[in-house]
C-alpha cells in the first residue's frame, strides 16, 4: 500500500523514520482517525479541525494549512487499495537529540499517514450488540488531546480482549469517561446521557453527530456527570467511534443492558447513520 511520509507518497515497506523520532522516544505527537465510505471522506472538516486542536494543544508547529490536510487526506483516500478505509494520520515532533523539552530551535514535524480497510460492524453486532464491562480510569488528565501516548488506553482495551468482550466503560472517582477507543453514551427514560465534554474525554467526531441526530429526532440529549450506578440501570447502553460508527453495548459486566437487546433509540440512530451515509 502507498503510504504518505513527510511530503512523498511511497510504499508502506520503505516508510522509514528515525529511531530518535520523539513519537518513538516519548510518544510525543498527535493523531487522527478518518473514516471514508467508498472512498469519500466523512466527516472531513471536523477531523481536521480536531488535528488543528490537538496539534495546538501541545504546541507542534506543522506550517501546514486546513488546505493541506484537506489534499492529503483526500488523495490518500482515492489512492487506498479499499474502498472502505480510513485515514491513520500522525503528527510528532520530529527528529531531535533526546531530551525532555522541546527541540529548540524547532525542527521539522514528522508527518505520517495510510489508509487501513474499514471493517464495518458485521450483521451480528448489528443485531446482538457487543459486551463490555467497567474499568477504573487510569489515563492522565488531558484525554481531550488525541495524543499519540495511549499506554492508558492500550492497557484498558487489553483488559477487554483478555476478558472476552469488545469494549472496556471507563470510569474516573466514579464518573464515567469513555471507552478505551470509543465514546460511551448511556439511555435512561427517553434521554441520551453524554458524559461532558472536558479535558476527561476526547470528543469524538461521533459525540457533535449524536448530538445532531439527538435534535433531529426530538430525543432530550442531556450532557453530565454520570456516575457508575446509573451506568448500572442504563436501558440502552450505546458506543461510538469512527470505525465502529454507532453500536449497542447489550451485555455490561456481565448482565443484560435493558432487555439485552439493542434498543429504540440505538435502532433510531443507527437508521439515521444509515441515511447520512447513504448521502455521501
Ligand atoms: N475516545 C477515544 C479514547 C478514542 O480513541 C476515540 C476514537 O476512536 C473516540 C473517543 C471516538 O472519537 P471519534 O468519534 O472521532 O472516532
Amino acid at each position: 500500500i502507498t503510504v504518505y511520509l513527510n511530503g512523498e507518497y511511497l510504499p508502506l515497506s520503505q516508510a522509514k523514520v528515525s529511531v530518535l523520532d520523539r513519537g518513538f522516544i516519548f510518544g510525543d505527537g498527535v493523531y487522527e482517525v478518518v473514516p471514508a465510505y467508498q472512498r469519500k471522506p466523512f466527516r472531513l472538516k471536523e477531523h481536521i479541525a480536531r488535528l488543528v486542536r490537538s496539534l495546538d494543544k501541545v504546541s507542534i508547529q506543522t506550517g501546514k494549512d486546513e488546505a493541506f490536510w484537506e489534499t492529503l487526506l483526500t488523495d490518500l483516500i482515492q489512492q487506498s487499495d479499499w474502498e472502505d478505509n480510513y485515514v491513520y494520520l500522525q503528527v510528532t515532533r520530529g527528529v531531535a537529540k533526546r531530551d525532555h523539552a522541546f527541540p529548540n530551535p524547532p525542527v521539522a514535524p514528522t508527518i505520517f499517514a495510510m489508509t487501513c480497510p474499514l471493517k464495518r460492524l458485521t450483521e451480528q453486532e448489528r443485531q446482538e450488540g457487543v459486551k463490555a464491562l467497567s474499568y477504573p480510569e487510569m489515563r492522565w488528565l488531558h484525554c481531550d488531546i488525541k495524543s499519540i501516548s495511549l499506554l492508558g488506553n492500550v492497557l484498558a482495551k487489553q483488559y477487554a480482549v483478555a476478558h472476552g468482550v469488545q469494549e472496556v466503560v471507563q470510569f474516573r472517582e466514579g464518573i464515567l469517561t469513555e471507552g478505551a477507543s470509543s465514546n460511551i453514551w448511556v439511555i435512561k427514560e427517553g434521554v441520551i446521557y453524554a458524559p461532558k465534554r472536558d479535558n476527561r474525554i476526547l470528543e469524538g467526531i461521533r459525540y457533535g453527530l449524536i448530538e445532531e441526530f439527538a435534535t433531529q429526532l426530538n430525543i432530550p440529549f442531556v450532557e453530565a456527570d454520570i456516575a457508575q450506578s446509573f451506568v448500572e440501570e442504563a436501558d440502552e447502553l450505546l458506543q461510538t467511534s469512527a470505525t465502529r460508527e454507532v453500536v449497542a453495548i447489550t451485555t455490561y459486566n456481565h448482565k443484560p443492558v435493558g432487555k439485552g437487546v439493542p434498543g429504540p433509540i440505538f435502532h433510531q440512530l443507527r437508521q439515521t447513520y444509515d441515511e447520512v451515509l447513504a448521502k455521501l
